[in-house]
């Protein structure tokens, strides 16, 4: 059923880059005999899977949606993969992303952009545009997507589905391809709180591959999903995410869904967040940075395209090519910025001075989770735009990112939830955040709210 429906609307809706239908039997069929001979197989054994195009897999080519690596296929497979494999999930294919994670619409993306499925007219956000919308079309149920600045939630809030970004280093980033090593994190996109639990129970957990893994048993998330309790809950609703700029829309299913906390048992205050009206640009130092340094490996030697090797350019004049050809507009602009950071004499201006902003907007989070179990805002201040409609404005664009950066910054838990639908029938989110390592408190808020 996954793969007629993918066969029905792929090529409207551009989502899967790569699909293998007869792998993906094959595997759906070795699930079937393994549960036929009595094995006992976990709850998430034979449901089909789609992958973001920025996890290695070693049966599928691993683009990150750029000519840099187009057909270039993995020698290994990320933990993320493996561990699904291990837990008998079929993996159907490879979903779209704006190019190396960059972007908030799935535009960016050089195989083309991905559309939405509430309106094909429309972005399905981004990055991770092309595992929201796969999950929101039905061609598969569960997908993992990786979210560095929003693009787990902001795809999962503009296409009515569920996206977690779990707390950084809950989720290994072996074998995700690095885009901002310190903000990366792989994460489950799902069409219910509980499906979204089981998934992260599979693919979460210790992995002595990534260093910044956190060695600390996974939580019982489905249990938290399925709880139906908030009795007792301090949900706090920042008072900078929210007001001007905001759609009339959003906000009014935002307060919706707060009453709904409220009437399950939440107990709702007001808190303020000062230093997260520099989030944002404090990303757009820290996020360029890494990007350039992570984005350096791909020089036209070691992976994927390699231009004007014509045994008579010099090496240098080979990676200028490569680089010129192989990277798209939006990389290059983030790989300039970020050099230029990072060049000598300006380091402590802008790379330290974004890290300094980092530990404010962490003080403001510890705070707040005094007098809070949870904080709460709208994953996005507006339903999905156009295709087309931000692309000339960069600054339009990463203000899609404006309150889920936060988030990222900190490195605690985050997710964004179905809100219901604005008056135009395009779905709404709610973000819902949590400390470090207490992302059972996201699914327990997501079970009640969905
Ligand atoms: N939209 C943000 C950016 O362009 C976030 C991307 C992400 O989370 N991968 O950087």
């Amino acid at each position: 059923a996954c793969l007629a429906r993918i066969e029905e609307l792929n090529p409207t809706l551009n989502v899967f880059l790569s699909v293998d239908a007869e792998a993906a039997l094959e595997a759906a069929r070795g699930i079937d005999a393994r549960r036929a001979a009595g094995e006992q197989l976990g709850p998430l054994a034979g449901i089909p899977v789609g992958v973001k195009d920025n996890f290695c897999t070693t049966d599928h080519p691993t683009t990150c949606g750029s000519r840099m690596l187009d057909g270039w296929i993995p020698p290994y497979d990320a933990t993320v993969v493996a561990r699904l494999r291990d837990a008998g999930l079929v993996i159907v294919g490879k979903t779209n992303m704006d190019e190396f994670a960059m972007g908030s619409s799935t535009e960016t993306s050089f195989f083309g952009p991905t559309r939405n499925p509430w309106d094909p007219d429309r972005i399905p956000g981004g990055s991770g545009g092309g595992s929201a919308a796969a999950v929101a079309s039905f061609m598969v149920p569960l997908a993992v997507g990786s979210d560095t600045g929003g693009s787990i939630r902001q795809p999962g809030s503009v296409t009515g589905t569920v996206g977690v970004k779990p707390t950084y280093g809950g989720v290994s980033r072996y074998g995700l391809v690095a885009m901002a090593s310190s903000l990366d994190q792989p994460g489950p996109c799902a069409r219910t709180a509980l499906d979204a639990a089981l998934l992260q129970q599979v693919i979460g957990g210790y992995d002595g591959h990534d260093s910044a893994s956190i060695n600390r048993p996974v939580a019982d998330l489905a249990a938290a999903a399925t709880a139906q309790d908030l009795a007792g809950l301090r949900v706090g609703v920042v008072t900078e995410l929210g007001g001007e700029g905001y759609e009339p829309d959003v906000l009014a299913r935002f307060t919706e869904a707060v009453d709904l906390l409220r009437a399950a048992g939440a107990e709702v205050v007001e808190v303020s967040c000062p230093a997260f009206r520099y989030a944002l640009p404090a990303y757009y130092l820290i996020q360029p940075a890494e990007l350039s340094s992570n984005l350096a490996r791909f020089d036209g030697m070691r992976y994927g395209l390699r231009a004007g090797d014509d045994g008579v350019r010099s090496a240098e004049e080979v990676m200028n090519l490569t680089r010129d050809e192989g990277f798209g507009k939006e990389a290059k602009r983030r790989i300039i910025i970020g050099t230029y950071a990072l060049s000598a004499g300006y380091y402590d201006a802008y790379y330290g001075s974004a890290q300094k902003v980092r530990s404010l907007i962490q003080a403001d989070f510890d705070r707040a989770f005094e007098s809070c179990d949870v904080l709460v805002s709208p994953t996005t201040p507006t339903v999905a735009f156009r295709i087309g409609e931000r692309t000339a404005d960069p600054m339009a664009m990463y203000m899609a990112d404006l309150c889920t950066i936060p988030s990222n910054m900190a490195g605690n838990a985050s997710a964004s939830f179905p809100a219901g639908l604005s008056s135009d029938g395009l779905p709404v989110g709610l973000q819902v955040m949590a400390p470090p390592m207490e992302d059972a408190r996201l699914y327990r808020v997501g079970g009640v709210v969905e």
